[in-house]
């Protein structure tokens, strides 16, 4: 295993802290209202593909059995200005959002991520086959982007849809920090997917100059008029099909009209709608401090930006809720940024108001980081997976083992360092995870066909150490009779009606792709694990106005 600290300098590297740059050009938001592709840089050199670092371009048509020829580069590594609809010019804007979003990702959190399953690169699909769906699917390692014809005859390409690349590279990047949660005990941990797929599509627009002129343009002065960035992959809207719909981030439902919602795309908008509310009102606070409107904005979406990306390290090993969401955007923006602006009680306020959140004193908290624990290696902060789980042993009365702590094995999950931008020289942070299972049995009576299986439940936490090994935050999942008791009433409940089981034969993961339920139970010998199902995940659902009251 590679030793984290030696994670930083690779990071300067990669973040082009005098790195080499290529010069690729996207479609900022949409072919419809910005048709005229904007240059961005992503790191060099590419080679045919495009393949790089991270990511490999891999234009196979499924239903085709098609492979398209790759966009090349020329011998100084420059590629072509393909026309828009030159599937080249597909595979590079699916690149070029893609790479965007992993660079911004890893430098607020000041560490390089490795995907959520065992290989280097994610593969990207810009024309996987015909289907209105795009999805990230961590068992083939890819992002998947379908094309399907609209009602005017023309051929719609997900892959040059800004919010729909960036929103599946989201979920791949989630599934990169907190490989846990395309498992789901708990309703809001597939919504939290869905929020942060749908963040990064707003932050990700919003990095385009062009984008925010014409948001600030038709939003108003107070930014709540209509506009085409709240609204998530809108054109979906007009597929043949009908089944696909928009989420507008800028709707204030009723927090009681999602109180027994179990779809994660409609529960995801009560997380994102605050933090877009949340963004609107940090505006407000610039605005009142004299600053024109176009800083102003670019103020609230750094800030906001930040606060979402770094909270991500905060957020516990398994099974997230919403309240763990909003504590660890709070703590971690707490050892990032003074403040002085008070940014953060104005989030706090808005994700209460939304139902987010029962109260916004449950995630203000200012307080400093608390006294080292005992037993640090010598090697701090630079210490190794070993290391971490010798000193993590050391302290199993502090970690949430709750019954027989002396008895109950854990392993280390993760161990990072984290070094701040912009300059990413000193270590920052050294964070670890830790986790065990504990299985339940499920019971004929309750279960029916799913009886006799054994369900796994997470327990383990997150610790976030200051470089001299203070605690400044631990987020942790212990397994209580409560939350067995949670996990078993939400199988129960998506068993009844958004349930699909596979066994780990090729007919079934087919079958599952066609189905529209909205969770998997896999099931791998005598265990059940409860999933998101990858093909509806970002596909199928409601309109949003379904929430709304
Ligand atoms: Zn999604």
């Amino acid at each position: 295993m590679k030793a984290a600290h030696r994670q930083i300098p690779a990071l300067r590297e990669r973040l082009a802290l005098g790195g080499d740059r290529v010069t690729l050009r996207v479609v900022p938001q949409h072919p419809r209202l910005t048709p005229d592709p904007v240059e961005v840089s992503v790191n060099a050199p590419l080679f045919a593909g495009p393949i790089g670092p991270d990511l490999a371009v891999f234009d196979y048509n499924r239903e085709r059995d098609r492979l398209l020829p790759p966009a090349t580069p020329s011998r100084r590594g420059t590629f072509p200005d393909y026309d828009l609809d030159d599937p080249r010019f597909h595979q590079l804007n699916a690149y070029a959002i893609a790479a965007r979003a992993i660079d911004l990702a890893e430098s607020e959190l000041g560490r390089l991520l490795s995907w959520g399953f065992e290989a280097n690169r994610l593969i990207v699909l810009p024309h996987a086959g015909y289907l209105a769906n795009a999805f990230y699917d961590e068992d083939t390692h890819s992002l998947q982007f379908f094309s399907f014809r609209q009602p005017d005859g023309t051929i719609y390409h997900t892959s040059v849809i800004h919010d729909i690349v960036a929103h599946e590279t989201g979920h791949a990047l989630l599934d990169a920090v907190r490989d846990r949660y395309t498992e789901g005990n708990h309703r809001e941990t597939p919504a939290i997917h869905e929020a942060i797929g749908d963040l990064t599509a707003v932050f990700a627009a919003f990095s385009h100059q062009i984008v925010r002129e014409r948001f600030l343009a038709s939003a108003g002065e107070d930014l709540r008029g209509p506009n085409e960035v709240a609204t998530i992959a809108e054109e979906f809207e007009t597929s043949s099909s009908g089944a696909l719909a928009l989420r507008d981030l800028a709707v204030n439902p009723r927090p009681s009209s999602f109180r027994s919602v179990t779809d994660p795309h409609l529960l995801s908008v009560q997380l994102s709608a605050a933090i877009w509310e949340a963004l609107i009102r940090i505006y407000e606070v610039n605005r009142t401090r004299g600053d024109l409107p176009e800083p102003a904005f670019r103020l609230a979406r750094t800030a906001l930006q930040r606060m979402v990306v770094r909270a991500l390290d905060y957020l516990p090993p398994a099974d997230v809720t919403f309240v763990d969401f909003a504590l660890a955007m709070y703590r971690a923006d707490r050892f990032a940024n003074q403040d002085a602006r008070g940014y953060r009680p104005v989030l706090a306020r808005a994700l209460a108001e939304r139902g987010v959140i029962e109260r916004a004193s449950d995630i203000e908290d200012e307080s400093d980081a608390t006294p080292a624990w005992p037993g640090r290696p010598p090697s701090w902060p630079r210490i190794t997976q070993a290391e971490a789980y010798v000193f993590l042993d050391a302290n199993r009365q502090r970690l949430a083992l709750s019954t027989q702590a002396r008895y109950r094995d854990f392993v280390v999950r993760d161990l990072y360092v984290t070094s701040r931008p912009p300059s990413h020289v000193e270590i920052d942070e050294v964070i670890l995870t830790y986790e065990y299972p504990i299985d339940i049995e499920l019971d004929a009576r309750r279960f029916g066909s799913l009886g006799g299986y054994w369900l796994p439940i997470w327990g383990g936490g997150t610790l976030v150490f200051d470089r001299d090994g203070r605690l400044r935050h631990r987020a942790d999942k212990p397994v209580t009779r409560e939350r067995v008791r949670e996990a078993l009433d939400f199988l129960r409940s998506v068993a009844a009606t958004s349930l699909v089981r596979m066994d780990q034969t090729a007919e079934d993961r087919f079958r599952v792709g066609g189905a529209r339920a909205a969770y998997v139970a896999a099931i791998a010998g005598d265990r059940l694990s409860l999933r998101s199902n990858p093909a509806v995940r970002c596909g199928s659902r409601p309109p949003i106005g379904g929430a709304a009251p």
